[in-house]
């Protein structure tokens, strides 16, 4: 989001047709806060840049954290209503060693947040799927918006899992919870016009694929690799 008022256009030229922008506060000192670095208004500046560039289904990804933007939920929405955009409440996941708050106290179930939003809206659950991790509900006051949960502990979902993820180092992450991985770069790189040997390489990886991941809620770090070293 930070990056979108300059890169929205050559991205939507280059052919990329939807995103997903964090945005886990309305607040900007609590915005600074949750990410260290950010600065709120250029996040929104760069939402209203991707809507005017023409991004489809662009979406915003809300961690949500007791004590810390639990309350802010409906505003949230009512933010994502504004621009007529999707928007996902996400459970923390216990990824990487942080010290600025405690994952066990702050962990805040989908089941709250939807509680806080019914509250406001008429929540109704919808079969839809995009074949990601979120279940989806439509809010009654605005048909044409979804809201989705992203809920690794308290609905898991690895049952139906197909996401794999290439990290900035040419890594081909299997899971986000494990530490199973394919080095593709190192095949790239000792193979550099053999596209056949990288497809079986990507295939053969299919296999390493975990059942699940382990997370729990007692503030237990399960996994070292912090979100931003997996990107997406
Ligand atoms: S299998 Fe891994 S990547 Fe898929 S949902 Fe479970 S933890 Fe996430």
């Amino acid at each position: 989001g930070s990056q979108l008022t300059q890169m929205a256009k050559p991205l939507r030229d280059a052919g990329v047709s939807r995103l997903n922008i964090s945005l886990d506060s309305l607040n900007s000192q609590i915005f600074k806060s949750l990410t260290r670095t950010g600065d709120l208004s250029r996040v929104i500046a760069g939402i209203d840049a991707a809507l005017a560039a023409d991004f489809r289904h662009t979406k915003l990804n809300c961690v949500v954290l007791k004590g810390r933007n639990d309350t802010e939920v409906v505003d949230l929405v009512r933010f994502a209503i504004d621009r007529q955009l999707d928007i996902s409440f996400i459970e923390e996941m216990p990824l990487g060693v942080i010290t600025e708050h405690q994952r066990n106290e702050s962990y805040c179930s989908s089941d709250e947040v939807r509680a806080r939003l019914s509250e406001a809206f008429t929540l109704i659950e919808s079969a839809e799927s995009t074949q990601g991790p979120s279940s989806y509900w439509q809010i009654t006051e605005a048909p044409n918006i979804r809201v989705g949960f992203i809920s690794p502990h308290s609905h898991n979902f690895c049952g139906s899992c197909n996401r794999v993820r290439v990290t900035v180092e040419g890594r081909l992450l299997l899971c986000l919870g494990n530490e199973h991985s394919s080095d593709l770069k190192q095949i790239l790189r000792s193979y550099p016009a053999d596209s056949e040997r990288l497809d079986r390489a990507i295939r053969e990886a299919m296999t390493l694929k975990p059942y699940s991941h382990h997370f729990e809620t007692n503030g237990d770090v399960q996994i070292l690799r912090f979100m931003n070293m997996t990107g997406g």
